[in-house]
């Protein structure tokens, strides 16, 4: 596969200085980092070179195909299935619960879901973490069994594993530390490489947008949203984009277990915010009329619906959890996983806005998702392990009046209690 004639410093360099790389040349690069021929300097180096001079079009599908093709594909055609393979992904945010909830209510309304979730970045939260919250539950299983949960529930949400798309989880991890994470291209086709290596047939993206998302701007948004639609289109995934604001929290809590046990309360029927049903219903359409399981938005949102109100989204939920090894599903109610955290308390509006009778005006999100980083519910350095019991509950949300708690902190200790307490009062505005 390597042709021997093929340089990467002179790789490096033609990026560097405007070009643009030939496909054979994106599959030889690719091939060295998966051979490990590629050392971590010339990834450095690459990822520069693409952030400063971008990656067109035809580059990142090469790309994105070359980095599917580094690992295993999974083959779906001997398991007999339900239907149509449909995923969800999003670009990463603060109390986005949404995916914990979603997959079961598309299981639930006869797709396959088969997902590979990630882990928290930065401020952000992530799917693996919030499940592994869960005792027994194993994101880390085997490939079979991944395929097997799949097919009998519906849905299935584990993590990574090395055997799919591994140039991807080189160069990702060489982008962290390198200042070349935000580059539309690299972004792009990191994503897609691992949802075509899951061998989806249908994505839909949830693009965040906001002071909690990635990308700040919309202009920074529909960039990513088109590259992800033009690039799943010629890489052979269909991908429909859905660009959602998170310029404050989407769900009322922020933090691992507590995220879980929002999202089952969801799932049996119990909506805190408004808005993440919104989000959900919103990714829930736009998926079922993409994969032909409904005739338009309006017959797919009926399909979610009763779903949801049967009690099969929850069901399709705990035979999940069960597949996976998990010991709790919380279907029986009110608990959440794992231990609570020893110290909770709750944290009032400052005295001049309820005085004044003030609303929320603004949220600083990433301040929010930083204050359950600093509790121990987020990583600052990679591998690094979380406290799944901490974090936040009943966020006050955008126009709510300052009467009652904001919030409520769940710690680990008072002391970091009282630095998340300084941390949400500067994170909201109220007016
Ligand atoms: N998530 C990914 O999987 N890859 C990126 O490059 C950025 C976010």
């Amino acid at each position: 596969m390597q042709d021997s004639s093929f340089s990467t410093a002179e790789f490096i360099r033609k990026k560097r200085d405007g070009g643009v790389w030939a496909d054979t040349e994106i599959q030889a690069f690719i091939h060295g980092v998966t051979q490990g021929t590629v050392s971590d300097a010339q990834i450095a180096a690459y990822a520069m070179a693409a952030y400063f001079q971008d990656v067109n079009m035809a580059e990142r599908i090469a790309l994105t195909q070359a980095m599917r093709d580094s690992g295993t594909v999974l083959d779906w055609r001997s398991m007999p299935l339900r239907g149509p393979r449909l995923d969800k992904h999003s670009t990463g945010g603060v109390g986005d619960l949404v995916s914990l909830v979603l997959g079961p209510l598309w299981a639930a309304c006869g797709v396959v879901v088969p997902m590979i979730a990630g882990r928290g970045l930065a401020h952000t939260g992530g799917t693996v973490d919030k499940l592994e919250s869960i005792p027994g539950y194993r994101t880390d299983v085997s490939v079979e069994r991944f395929q097997q949960v799949a097919a009998e529930v519906g849905v299935a949400i584990v993590g990574q594993t090395p055997q799919l798309a591994p140039a991807d989880g080189r160069i990702y991890a060489v982008r962290d530390v390198t200042a070349t994470v935000e580059q539309v291209g690299l972004i792009t086709a990191s994503i897609l490489s691992k949802k075509l290596a899951a061998g989806l047939e249908f994505l839909v993206m949830d693009v965040k947008v906001g002071n909690g998302a990635f990308m700040r701007t919309a202009a920074e948004a529909e960039a990513l949203g088109d590259s992800l639609r033009r690039v799943g289109a010629g890489a052979g995934l269909p991908t429909e984009v859905v660009v959602t604001d998170m310029s404050s929290p989407l769900a009322r809590s922020a933090g691992n277990a507590l995220e879980v046990e929002e999202a089952v309360a969801f799932l049996c029927g119990e909506v805190r915010s408004p808005r993440l049903r919104e989000v959900v219903w919103t990714l829930g359409e736009v998926g079922l009329v993409q994969a032909g399981c409904a005739a338009d938005r309006a017959e797919a949102a009926a399909l979610l619906d009763a779903a949801w109100r049967s009690g099969r989204a929850a069901e399709h939920w705990g035979r999940m959890v069960h597949g996976l090894g998990g010991t709790w599903d919380g279907l029986q109610g009110g608990m959440r996983p794992g231990p609570a955290a020893p110290v909770c308390r709750e944290v009032l509006p400052p005295e001049e806005a309820r005085s004044a009778g003030h609303r929320v005006v603004a949220i600083d999100t990433r301040r929010v998702g930083n204050a359950v980083v600093a509790l121990g519910g987020g990583r600052t350095r990679p591998g690094e392990t979380i406290d799944a019991s901490v974090g936040l509950t009943g966020l006050a949300a955008l126009g709510e009046p300052a009467e009652g708690p904001m919030a409520c902190i769940h710690a680990a200790d008072e002391g970091s209690a009282r630095n998340a307490e300084a941390m949400l009062l500067e994170a909201y505005r109220w007016g």
